[in-house]
């Protein structure tokens, strides 16, 4: 069991399913919706959420992914995500040029369906 939490607290989650490991994405939307080099999430299938929703500190909270799967930030992650580690990097094609990758998630210039 997974589980983690919005800034303030008042959005907490559970994700009861094995995760694959970390997805960044450093396209144009995510960059300038964090302010930083794009988002790190983690991608489950919608069947194995429970989500809270937050309208107190505006963080980054779960929300769908496409038609059958859904995200959470895995920086909000705070208990579970001990073994995670990067495994993809996209929409490296537009990521920042400053952002440099050090990892070993395998990068794709565009999206990627994991
Ligand atoms: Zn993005
Ligand atoms: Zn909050």
């Amino acid at each position: 069991m997974v589980t983690g939490e919005c800034n303030c607290g008042a959005v907490q989650f559970e994700i009861d399913a094995d995760l694959a490991g970390v997805f960044v994405c450093h396209c144009s939307i995510c960059r300038r919706s964090t302010g930083s080099n794009g988002i790190a999430v983690v991608v489950v299938p919608d069947a194995d959420w429970q989500t809270w929703f937050c309208s107190v500190c505006g963080s980054p909270v779960p929300g769908a992914n496409d038609a059958t799967r859904m995200f959470a930030p895995a920086g909000s992650i705070t208990h579970g995500g001990e073994a995670l580690k990067v495994i993809h990097h996209i929409w490296v094609g537009s990521k920042a040029v400053w952002d440099e990758i050090g990892d070993a998630g395998k990068q794709h210039t565009e999206g990627f369906r994991g």
